[in-house]
């Protein structure tokens, strides 16, 4: 069974690339049936916060990924960590290492003149003599020496690193019986049965050490997804001045669901030139194999492309749930199906639907001056007196059909085209030249406001 995990650190909120990462692993474990765990790694103390943690769950709330099985929590297993910890002691896999702050300074000083690498120089590896008095241990680990460490990644390729470049003892444990980070993914990433991993290439450079310990504790070593970063238009790593970066922003900007995820399964992968999947779609053609060796950019306006796709094949019922979130409730039912009919092709994301729609009901203060001047010529006035009067006079008119007809006759009756009555009317109704077709506004806003709103135009 296929069993993949999302690792977040709960240092700050949940991120693009986190989520873009979570969404892989999600789509393979579903996929293939398998399950889709969640680990928070919350053992720093100082940079963690439960705000972030329920960011993170929020989040995945929100976007509807579904974890299975119970969260861990890494901060509640120090027990479990101290006890492989002491399996790698007894084994003589591991050592304490009694070196001073002093001496590692020291070490790390001769080094730097010699313009090597910071290594430990493995100086307590098999030392069996009175320990130091005063000096709390690190435990470290002992690395192989001498040999070549092969990452089989199933987007890279076989990546090998030498283990003498890269490899010293390394920490362990900390001096206070702390675990450090990549024994802790090591050994949890074995006890949750996770055996695909699919992450940030950031981590490329850990997973050899997490190969050591994988292999010192005779642990099966999982296969491997290193995916590529995403790049902003400038080919640099994403960072927040690109806009948003906490997923909760984009619900904030009126995205859904979605087009969110639609948006990120396609940063790095592809299936074909397919751009539109649904999630049955996502899950039944996701595949890790298919992940692009290099970066992906981050494009706002495919995000805005997708979000109105999705916005255009909702139901008007799905759209007036989902906008309620914007502080819109829409009551009266007719308007309302005219109301997001006139809308949602118009609107990139649901934040600009709320927009739109307060501006249609909205009576105008202001005109916008341009749009008067190029609106009102000799005769507006006259028109719209008219096309006023023909209101006045109709009693049925609510839908857009109705109110077009009204606008036929005044038309016809005067002997004049369409946009002499068109132009000063949107500009009367809306405050200026753009928005939406002006039949679907008049039946929205009805007989009343829309003659209301032409006397405070021509007086
Ligand atoms: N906690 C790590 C992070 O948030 C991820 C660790 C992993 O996926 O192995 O970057």
């Amino acid at each position: 069974m296929v069993v993949t995990r999302f690792a977040p650190s709960p240092t700050g909120y949940l991120h693009i690339g986190g989520l873009r990462t979570a969404l892989f692993s999600y789509l393979w474990a579903k996929k293939n049936g398998g399950k889709f765990l969640l680990r928070i790694e919350d053992t720093d103390k100082a940079r963690n916060s439960q705000e972030a943690t329920d960011a993170i769950l929020k989040a995945f709330d929100w976007l509807g990924l579904t974890h299975d099985g119970e969260i861990v929590y890494q901060s509640q297993r120090d027990e479990i960590y101290a006890k492989y910890i002491q399996q790698l002691l007894d084994e003589k896999k591991a050592y304490r290492c009694y070196m001073s702050k002093d001496e590692l300074t020291e070490l790390r000083q001769t080094q730097m003149a010699n313009k090597q690498r910071a290594m430990y120089d493995g100086r307590y590896r098999d030392f069996d003599g009175e320990p130091p008095k005063g000096v709390e241990p690190v435990i470290r680990i002992k690395a192989p020496q001498n040999t070549e460490i092969l990452v089989r990644d199933g987007v890279k390729g076989d990546v090998s690193f030498q283990a003498n470049d890269i490899l010293d003892d390394f920490v362990i444990a900390r001096a206070d019986g702390s675990p450090t980070y990549n024994f802790v993914v090591a050994v949890d990433d074995h006890l949750m049965g996770v055996n695909e991993v699919i992450r940030g290439d950031d981590h490329l450079s850990n997973t050899p050490k997490q190969i050591v310990i994988y292999e010192a504790l005779g642990f099966e070593i999982p296969k491997f997804y290193h995916v590529p970063m995403i790049h902003n238009s400038e080919g640099k790593k994403l960072s927040k001045r690109d806009g948003a970066t906490d997923v909760m922003e984009y619900k904030k900007m009126g995205y859904t669901p979605e087009a969110l995820l639609n948006f990120l399964v396609r940063l790095g992968w592809s299936h074909g030139d397919q751009e539109i999947f649904s999630m049955d779609e996502m899950i039944s053609h996701f595949n890790p194999k298919d992940i692009n060796k290099s970066a992906s950019i981050y494009n706002t306006q495919k995000l805005d492309w997708l979000s109105s796709h999705y916005l255009k094949n909702s139901s008007n019922k799905e759209l007036a749930e989902l906008l309620s979130e914007f502080d819109l409730v829409l009551t009266s039912h007719d308007k309302k199906e005219i109301l997001l009919d006139a809308i949602k092709e118009r609107a990139k994301t649901l934040k600009e639907m709320a927009e739109l729609t307060k501006e249609i009901l909205a009576t105008p203060r202001v005109y916008d001056e341009k749009a008067v001047k190029k609106a009102f010529k000799d005769g507006s006035t006259d028109i719209l007196n008219a096309f006023a009067l023909k209101l006045q006079n109709s009693d049925e008119l609510h839908l857009p059909s109705d109110y077009h007809d009204a606008m036929q006759e005044v038309v016809s009756e005067m002997e004049i085209g369409f946009g002499k009555i068109g132009q000063p009317l949107r500009v009367a109704l809306l405050g200026k030249m753009s928005g939406p077709g002006l039949d679907e506004v008049m039946a929205i806003i009805g007989k009343d406001e829309t003659i209301l709103r032409i006397a405070n135009a021509i007086t």
